[in-house]
């Protein structure tokens, strides 16, 4: 065990604020510290905005979700969803724990290797693999996962041309009781498409069926949908062994897991509404357990967790930039932070934190970013004590999907940095800088 950084301990004013319609005003705590490093080192030493990264708490997700599952089932393996975060560093920090890839494109593909991924620890997920994706995929030996019949059929038609074999999973979708449902990737299980891509894929000599693949959605708070899905893949599972006499090695259960985020609009903060990593893990491996596949032929079970895994690890630490009163009095603050970074704002109500303590009025207040736009609003409405241009403040929980999904728009992407295990400080994204977004601009002769 490590021995945990010395905090000095401190008197705290109790500020209750201005009572809401949900009774008195939540305390909001300051966050000098991120995983034992100063914010304010940070900002001055790296800008700001700034995305931090904590390698601990990653590590520690991988720890937990790892325990939970291999506790109660023999054989489990995690894969990184590349489109949650493709940060290279980031990624290898998953591959170090074990993890292999999941990639939705060519590009993710190619990072995945780069990454030092081998081929036939690569899962190809995505409706819409090139037929070069294909080859290079079939001829590296990676898992690729059928999202519907005319890739099949591609790939059957390329196996068959280039003399070459592939490892194939069904991707399937099914109705898991949450509506409306996701039925555009994949095929159905209900109107028996799934079936009949198994058959095909079995009946087809260059094709090697290895696995049954599903991924019912994102954010899915109800354990219970997990619990159908896994026992309508191991339902498949068994009817390819009586009809074929063959057993395939894994199901994938695909990512979905809910992070600790609150989604808008939510009453009860997702600290409290999101299921831990052992209530999915009971919901999933009893499924599989209790169906009636052989007990020595249970298949790997595989977790494609995105957002669980590495929300929580990402912060943004920015600063204010002005203070305004809106036509209606209320309070609003500008942030440096705007939804081009903070893509997730548009679902979640990311928790933010001073990085001083502020002891003046809390007040209900709008939060917008620097952008000349509209919806450019970080939080809608929260009890906020009243920050100075200049402050700064940490946003949490921003590690999924905002470094992938973040727009070069108005401003520049800023640095990233990951605090490695013994709290030391790493850039592992340069800022944008104005070469990077032109280069690749090219203007005709007569603009010149
Ligand atoms: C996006 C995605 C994931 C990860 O989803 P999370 O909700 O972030 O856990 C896993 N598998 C597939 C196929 C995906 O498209």
């Amino acid at each position: 065990m490590s021995k945990l950084l010395f905090e000095r301990p401190a008197i705290t004013r109790l500020t209750p604020g201005v009572p809401s319609k949900h009774g008195a005003g939540t305390v909001i705590a300051p966050m000098p510290l991120i995983d034992g490093v100063k914010v304010d080192d940070l900002i001055d030493k790296y800008g700001s905005p700034l995305y931090v990264f904590s390698e601990r708490t990653i590590r520690k997700g991988m720890e937990d979700i790892k325990r939970a599952f291999s506790l109660r089932y023999q054989k489990v393996q995690m894969a990184w969803s590349y489109k949650t975060n493709y940060l290279d560093s980031i990624c290898r920090i998953f591959h170090q724990e074990g993890s292999w890839a999941e990639v939705v494109s060519g590009f993710e593909y190619d990072k995945a290797i780069r990454n030092g991924v081998k081929g036939e620890n690569i899962i190809f997920n995505g409706p819409g693999k090139s037929i070069e994706d294909l080859e290079k995929a079939a001829r590296n030996g990676s898992f690729i996962h059928i999202d519907h019949i005319d890739e099949l059929f591609m790939l059957s038609d390329v196996c068959q041309k280039k003399n070459i074999e592939a490892r194939v999973a069904v991707r399937i979708n099914m109705d898991i009781g949450i509506y409306p449902k996701w039925d555009r990737f994949g095929l159905n299980y209900e109107n028996g498409e799934a079936w009949d891509a198994i058959n095909r894929i079995m009946m087809n000599p260059k094709l090697k069926l290895m696995g049954l693949h599903t991924h019912i959605g994102t954010y899915i708070m109800t354990v219970d949908s997990y619990r159908i899905a896994a026992t309508k893949l191991a339902d498949l599972a068994v009817n390819i062994a009586r009809k074929f006499d063959h057993n395939i090695s894994y199901i994938d259960m695909g990512g979905g897991f809910a992070s600790r985020n609150t989604l808008r609009g939510a009453y009860l903060s997702g600290e409290d509404t999101t299921p831990s990593f052992d209530e999915y893990a009971e919901a999933i491996t009893s499924a599989l357990i209790n169906s009636q596949i052989k007990p020595d032929k249970l298949p790997t079970l595989i977790l494609e967790t995105g957002r669980a895994l590495i929300d929580n690890a990402g912060f943004i630490a920015g600063s204010v930039l002005a203070n305004k009163r809106l036509s209606d009095g209320r309070r609003a603050t500008i942030f440096d932070v705007g939804v081009n970074l903070l893509f997730t704002a548009f679902w979640y109500d990311h928790k933010i934190h001073p990085v001083i303590n502020h002891s003046g009025l809390v007040e209900e207040t709008t939060i917008f970013g620097p952008l000349c736009m509209n919806i450019d609003v970080i939080r809608p409405s929260l009890m906020f004590p009243a920050i100075k241009r200049g402050d700064r403040f940490v946003i949490t929980r921003t590690g999924a999907y905002n470094n992938t999904q973040w727009l070069q728009f108005i401003t520049m992407r800023p640095n990233v940095v990951l605090i490695d295990m013994n709290h030391n400080v790493h850039l592992i994204r340069r800022a944008e800088t104005m070469e990077n977004v032109s280069e690749n601009e090219v203007i005709p002769e007569y603009l010149a």
